[in-house]
């Protein structure tokens, strides 16, 4: 899967530039926003050009998957940050949390309990972030925006998560800044800081909505090979 076209330290540059522009049109400071390169699905041949680049921030969506590639990669690496920003099962916590530095996608009771006995197990305690489902889709995963408050009370004062803040993943056919208006709504009035939200297409709207965490793949490995057929 060479490919000569691949310049992961260009791209990346690209996307960094448009961070700072996109918060510098909102008076907002750029190192506010965090990058979180989402390197699913690409192999380690892509991901490396983007850690020789200095890069330390990545997301990956499959715990199995950033089994495989992340041990050697923060071998040779080091001080690697990889966020968990898929669905999480209850009998992949225990892996997760030996996997990723932060849960981005806590998004339901079951799932905040048995993180919390695996913190509490390992005596390790990830930051997690709060999946909304601001669309309200059926399909989607994610605490309804009318649950947030109770959810993250929950979270916080009877689980002791280190909730950090908010994430959203917005419905495809919609006006993204509507979503990330409200996650930082709820955010504000929970007293949460961080807000995951903006993706290649659409991160510099989210910085003008308040991200302090843009989750980028596209726009910085290039498109993703389909998955083989089932
Ligand atoms: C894949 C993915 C991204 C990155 O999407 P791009 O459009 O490739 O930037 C961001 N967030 C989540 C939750 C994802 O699954």
């Amino acid at each position: 899967m060479t490919d000569q076209s691949y310049d992961g330290a260009a791209q990346l540059a690209d996307v960094n530039e448009a961070i700072l522009q996109a918060a510098k049109t909102v008076d907002r400071d750029p190192g506010e926003v965090s990058l979180v390169a989402v390197s699913k699905i690409h192999g380690v041949e892509r991901i490396r050009p983007v850690l020789q680049a200095g890069h330390r921030l990545f997301g990956e969506n499959r715990v199995q998957e950033a089994e495989q590639k992340w041990p050697q990669l923060r071998q040779d690496f080091g001080d690697v940050t990889l966020h968990l920003i898929g669905p999480l099962q209850t009998n992949k916590v225990k892996a997760a949390v030996a996997t990723f530095d932060v849960i981005q996608t806590l998004d339901r009771e079951k799932l905040a309990r048995a993180l919390a006995k695996e913190f509490a197990r390992v005596d390790k305690h990830l930051p997690v972030y709060i999946q909304i489902n601001t669309g309200e889709e059926p399909q989607k995963a994610g605490i309804l925006p009318t649950d947030a408050d109770a959810f993250i009370a929950l979270c916080r004062d009877e689980l002791q998560l280190e909730v950090c803040g908010l994430m959203c993943i917005p419905p495809v056919d919609e006006e993204a800044s509507l979503h990330f208006a409200l996650l930082a709504k709820i955010a504000a009035r929970n007293g949460l800081t961080g807000l995951s939200m903006g993706m290649s297409a659409d991160f510099e709207t989210a910085i003008a909505f308040g991200a302090t965490h843009v989750r980028v793949g596209t726009a910085i490995f290039g498109s993703r090979p389909k998955p083989p057929l089932k």
